[in-house]
């Protein structure tokens, strides 16, 4: 945890807007999504956060990495440039998956070289693998639940369960190195069904494979989604990885390799937002702050996460319903409508905004010329 005269003491060192990430809370959470899935090899989403510092604290923790790009995939290379050409590929191989089930053509080449392992769900993406990177390993993204998340994946990917055995015994037919089977229940998933119907449906697949004579399938990819505790109504990540447990020792008893793929689990609460009170006015009997960082920056999660953050003030006093906004001139550009902030905060005074370490200086822009917020790291 971050003190309250740490951040003050940053924003005076460093000004604001200023974008604090906590490298023991990123290392604590890491380990903590470890000891409660023992069975389970995290491989970080990069796009969650993309720091390269943060990449490389996991990787000093002995993180794997879900990348989706190919810049995703040089920030994590940089970690292991010094290693021979050798190490270089077992490394890969062993670390790194591309989950992007859709994959330019030119990302397929650069890669093939590493043998990377890839997902894909669709057809078409079958004879472009085999065209653009034979040498991958395959995994195939299954439409799974994703109700009652914050954030729904399923209507952009995923084969549904009957699409599911054609898929599989085509990209074995086209020669591609089967390796297993992966889902995504949601990104923010509070409700762990999703989680227990898709460990199911995977488990099922498993069975008609092997059925159908294909006994090399090793690999379960349970995804990402799981929750960062915004606030208490987040039941105990313990909870979620206890069912997860038992439901992976019933239906997977030995041999298959469960690994996942968390992002804000990891990055959420490693971040914190200090920013500086700019104006204030009260339109239609309210009061509004404006601030210097919003939507268009590190408050992004707000439009494109459907996240909504909360502020502490340094000051305290009588408080009201505020509206904050952010500095841009376009009416987007609105943090939060329902802010219990004091009445009495003045220009120059800073606000804070907890566990915004995800989806959110990731999708920072300069729009109307502000740059995003600096970035501080503690406990490095
Ligand atoms: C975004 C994403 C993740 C990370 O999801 P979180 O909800 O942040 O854990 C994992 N896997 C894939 C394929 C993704 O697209």
């Amino acid at each position: 945890m971050i003190t309250t005269e740490t951040l003050q003491h940053l924003a005076e060192t460093h000004g604001t807007p200023l974008f604090v990430i906590d490298h023991d809370e990123i290392r604590s959470n890491y380990a903590t999504f470890k000891n409660n899935l023992p069975r389970v090899q995290a491989y970080y989403a990069v796009k969650a956060n993309p720091d390269p510092e943060i990449v490389k604290t996991l990787f000093e923790a002995g993180a794997s990495f879900d990348i989706s790009s190919i810049a995703e995939f040089e920030t994590v290379f940089e970690n292991i440039k010094d290693l021979s050409e050798q190490e270089q590929h077992d490394w890969i191989w062993k670390n790194i998956i591309y989950a992007n089930p859709i994959k330019a053509e030119d990302t397929l080449r650069t890669l093939n070289k590493y043998k990377p392992l890839v997902t894909f769900d669709n057809r078409e993406e079958i004879s472009k693998i085999k065209e653009c990177a034979p040498d991958a390993g395959v995994v195939l993204r299954l439409r799974v639940s994703n109700a009652g998340a914050m954030v729904e994946l399923s209507s952009k990917f995923g084969a549904a369960h009957d699409e599911a055995l054609e898929l599989i015994f085509e990209a074995i037919d086209a020669g591609l190195h089967m390796e297993g089977l992966s889902f995504h229940v949601g990104s923010q998933t509070t409700n762990f069904e999703n989680y227990m119907q898709a460990i199911n449906m995977a488990a099922l697949i498993f069975k008609e494979v092997a059925e159908r004579g294909y006994d090399k399938m090793n690999l379960l990819d349970i995804g990402g989604g799981f929750p960062a505790p915004y606030d208490e109504s987040v039941k105990p990540f313990s909870e979620l990885a206890k069912r997860i447990n038992n439901e992976l020792d019933r239906l997977f008893p030995n041999g298959v390799d469960i690994v996942a793929e968390p992002g804000r689990f990891i990055a959420a609460t490693a971040g914190t937002a200090v920013s500086k009170i700019i104006g204030k006015a009260v339109r239609h009997g309210k009061l509004c702050y404006y601030i210097n960082d919003g939507v268009y920056h590190t408050f992004s999660g707000v439009i494109f996460d459907h996240c909504q953050y909360h502020f502490d003030a340094f000051k305290t006093g009588p408080t009201q319903i505020c509206t904050v906004f952010g500095p841009t001139c376009d009416g987007l550009d609105v943090i939060s409508m329902t802010e219990e902030l004091p009445s009495d905060l003045a220009r120059g005074d800073l606000l804070t905004s907890k566990n915004i370490g995800a989806y959110s200086n990731a999708t920072s822009t300069y729009f109307n010329g502000f740059p995003p917020a600096t970035i501080v790291h503690v406990n490095r």
